[in-house]
């Protein structure tokens, strides 16, 4: 089904509106719900932006703090993060965190950013005895760290979807699409991302079929080329996402000129 922006914004709207009064006062109403929901919980689980492989420190980049209220405030703590999310190093960090904030929303930096290095530990909070002193429980934490491959390691080896993994995530190829900007994310992406890049994410992790649904509202424009902070060719990676498309089924009738998508001028 494809929906607009504004429907979609229309229902976020009188979703917030449900309870009556002013849509901020319900939006710090639904804040603390989701902070009291956290603090109940014995399990918490969260994504990472990158993982380091030298120290096992994880990254978190969020707009909101509820992922760094989820890795401390519950015993248990489970990550899940795509294999390409792992760094050499923690010194390799830097330059990722700082692109996410400025390709994302212009900030120098994105307003929670928070790095762990599991198991934490801090002593776990007793929120039903609000009188205990923090330092006198002692630290009884899990942590599991889970990282997925669904398709990954096959992209990688796929000379034309592997740029899809240096995707950071950051959404300015999604803020510069035209389409995107009047369809949304619900009709321009996929599961595992949104916008153009996710032409290249659904192709390789779950099928050519579920990058059909939505491989066509790319244009090849080209404008978020220019926007993409570590120079994925998005409308590359949508122009070879299609040819496979069109070459699954019968294409007995079919007289292909060429055989795949002509060649892009610069590979990189
Ligand atoms: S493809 Fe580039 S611009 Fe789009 S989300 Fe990924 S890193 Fe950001």
């Amino acid at each position: 089904m494809v929906r607009s922006r504004e429907g979609t914004a229309r229902r976020i709207r009188e979703l917030l509106s449900t309870e009556g009064g002013p849509v901020e006062e319900n939006t710090l109403g639904f804040n603390e719900y989701l902070g009291d929901r956290i603090a109940e919980a014995d399990v918490g689980v969260t994504g990472a932006n990158f993982v380091t492989a030298d120290t096992g420190t994880l990254a978190l980049v969020t707009s909101e703090g509820n992922a760094r209220k989820t890795v401390v405030a519950p015993d248990t703590h489970v990550a899940v993060a795509g294999v390409e999310k792992v760094l050499p190093t923690f010194e390799d960090l830097r330059p990722f965190v700082e692109l996410i904030g400025r390709s994302a929303t212009g900030q120098d930096i994105t307003s929670y950013v928070s790095f762990f290095t599991p198991p934490v530990d801090s002593p776990s909070i007793a929120f039903d005895r609000a009188d205990a002193p923090i330092s006198e429980d002692p630290p009884d934490r899990e942590f599991h760290l889970v990282l997925v491959d669904n398709g990954r390691m096959a992209m990688r080896e796929d000379d034309d979807l592997r740029e899809t993994l240096y995707c950071i995530r950051c959404g300015a190829c999604a803020n510069s699409c035209a389409n995107f900007q009047s369809v949304g994310g619900h009709a321009f992406g996929g599961e595992t991302y949104t916008g153009g890049i996710a032409g290249g994410w659904e192709a390789g992790v779950h099928g050519l079929d579920a990058a059909a649904n939505f491989n066509d509202l790319c244009t090849g424009c080209s404008r978020c080329v220019t926007a993409c902070p570590v120079e994925i060719d998005v409308p590359w990676i949508n122009t070879v996402v299609r040819d496979r498309i069109n070459r699954t089924g019968d294409d007995s009738n079919v007289d292909f000129l060429v055989e795949g998508p002509t060649p892009r001028v610069s590979c990189r």
